[in-house]
C-alpha cells in the first residue's frame, strides 16, 4: 500500500458509493486516477458508476466491513440509512441501529486492514436543538456540538460516529477526518419516494407544476423555517482536500447564504420560468434555523464554495424537470403520478427498503 501523497497507485474505499454524494465523489477520486473500490447496498440509480470495482455490501455486517476495506490506503465513510426531514424525523431506531452497526464495523475493519485515513460523513443535525430555535439563527461553529442536544437519533449517531473517529485516532494512530455537511443537492440525487431532502422534493414539485399548468405547490409547515445548501460539486472538493490534510478535528462544510423554504421555492420557480403559489401544509420541519460558520474550513483548507445556489439549483432543476417529464410520458396513469409527485410522502419503518 502507498502512503498518502500524488501518485497514481493511491487505492481508495468510498462506502456509500451507490448515494448520491459517494457517487459524485467516486467520479472526482477517478479523475484524479486513483483506484477506486465502491461499496453499497445498490448500485447508482442514474449513471454508471466509475468505480474499478463495485461491491454489493452490506456494511452492517462485521465480515462485509472486512472485505470492503481489504487492500486500500484510505477510506472516506459515506455509507448510511438517511433521507430527508420526513425521513429522519420517522424512524429514529432504525438509523440508529443501522448506521451505528455501519459505523462501529467500518472503522474497526479499516483499521485491522491497515488503512491510513479515515473520512467520516457527519452532519449539520449534529447541533443543539437551544441555537436552532429561530429563524435569524448565529451560524454554527464547530465546537457549538456541545453541551449536546440534537434533535433527532440521526444527530446522535452522527456524535458517537464522531466520537469513535477521535478515540481511533488517539489510541491506534489512525489519521480520521471528520466533515460536517450542511444540506448539501445537486444532480443525480434522490427526488421522489420519501428519502428526498428539501431542493430536490422542492425542484420535484415545480417541475410538475410546470409541466401540467397547476402553478400551486405544497411546502411543510409555514415554509419560514432556513437553511442554507451547497452544491454536491463544492462538497466533494472539500472531502478530497479534508482527506489530505492533517486535520483530524470535526470541520463544517456548507454554504453559509442562509435563505427560507418560500424563498427557495420561489427561486427553483424562477429558474423553471413560472410563478407558483405556495400551500403551507403541516409536515416535519427539523429545526427552526440553521447556517453554517465556515471561519475553520476557510482557515485550515481555503475551502470556500464556488457553485452559487442559484447556479445549483439550476443544474439541479433541469436534471429534475427532464427525469418528472420522462416519468409521467412513460405513465399508463400521468395524471395519477403527477398527483403524487406534487406532494411529500412521508417514510415511516412500515415500508422501509428492505436493508
Ligand atoms: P444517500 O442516501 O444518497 O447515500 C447513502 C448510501 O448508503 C445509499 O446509497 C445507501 O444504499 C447506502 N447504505 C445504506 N445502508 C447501507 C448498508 N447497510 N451497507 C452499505 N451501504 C448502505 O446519502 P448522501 O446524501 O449521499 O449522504 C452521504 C453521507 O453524507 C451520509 O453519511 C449522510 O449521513 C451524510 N450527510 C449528507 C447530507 C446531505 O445533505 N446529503 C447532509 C449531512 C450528512
Amino acid at each position: 500500500m502507498t502512503e498518502n501523497g500524488n501518485d497514481k497507485q493511491r487505492r481508495i474505499l468510498v462506502t456509500g458509493a451507490g448515494g448520491f454524494i459517494g457517487h459524485h465523489l467516486v467520479s472526482a477520486l477517478k479523475r484524479r486516477g486513483w483506484w477506486v473500490r465502491g461499496v453499497d447496498l445498490k448500485r447508482p440509480e442514474f449513471s454508471s458508476s466509475e468505480a474499478d470495482e463495485f461491491e454489493i455490501l452490506d456494511l452492517r455486517r462485521w465480515d462485509a466491513c472486512l472485505q470492503a476495506t481489504r487492500n486500500v490506503d484510505e477510506v472516506y465513510a459515506l455509507a448510511a440509512d438517511m433521507g430527508g426531514m420526513g425521513f429522519i424525523s420517522f424512524n429514529h431506531s432504525q438509523i440508529l441501529h443501522n448506521n451505528l452497526l455501519i459505523n462501529i464495523h467500518t472503522l474497526d475493519a479499516a483499521r485491522l486492514n491497515g488503512v491510513r485515513r479515515y473520512l467520516y460523513t457527519s452532519s449539520a443535525c449534529v447541533y443543539p436543538e437551544y441555537l436552532q430555535n429561530t429563524t435569524e439563527v448565529v451560524p454554527l461553529k464547530e465546537a457549538d456540538a456541545y453541551p449536546a442536544q440534537p434533535q433527532d437519533a440521526y444527530g446522535w449517531e452522527k456524535l458517537i460516529s464522531e466520537q469513535l473517529c477521535g478515540h481511533y485516532r488517539d489510541d491506534y494512530n489512525m489519521l480520521t477526518h471528520v466533515v460536517r455537511f450542511h444540506n448539501i443537492f445537486g444532480e443525480l440525487g434522490t427526488w421522489w419516494g420519501g428519502r428526498e431532502k428539501a431542493p430536490a422534493a422542492l425542484c420535484r414539485k415545480v417541475a410538475v407544476a410546470k409541466l401540467t399548468g397547476t402553478h400551486e405547490i405544497e411546502i411543510w409547515g409555514d415554509g419560514e423555517q432556513t437553511r442554507s445548501f451547497c452544491h454536491v460539486d463544492d462538497c466533494v472538493e472539500g472531502m478530497i482536500a479534508l482527506q489530505a490534510s492533517e486535520f483530524t478535528k470535526p470541520i463544517n462544510l456548507g454554504q453559509d447564504r442562509m435563505v427560507s423554504i418560500n424563498e427557495l421555492a420561489h427561486l427553483v420557480a424562477s429558474i423553471a420560468g413560472i410563478e407558483v403559489s405556495l400551500r403551507h401544509v403541516p409536515g416535519p420541519q427539523g429545526v427552526r434555523g440553521r447556517n453554517s460558520d465556515n471561519t475553520l474550513i476557510e482557515q485550515v483548507l481555503g475551502w470556500r464554495f464556488r457553485v452559487s445556489l442559484e447556479e445549483g439549483l439550476a443544474r439541479t432543476y433541469r436534471w429534475i424537470e427532464e427525469q418528472v417529464a420522462h416519468a409521467l410520458r412513460c405513465s399508463p396513469q400521468p395524471q395519477e403520478l403527477a398527483r403524487q409527485f406534487a406532494s411529500s410522502r412521508v417514510v415511516s419503518m412500515n415500508e422501509r427498503t428492505p436493508h
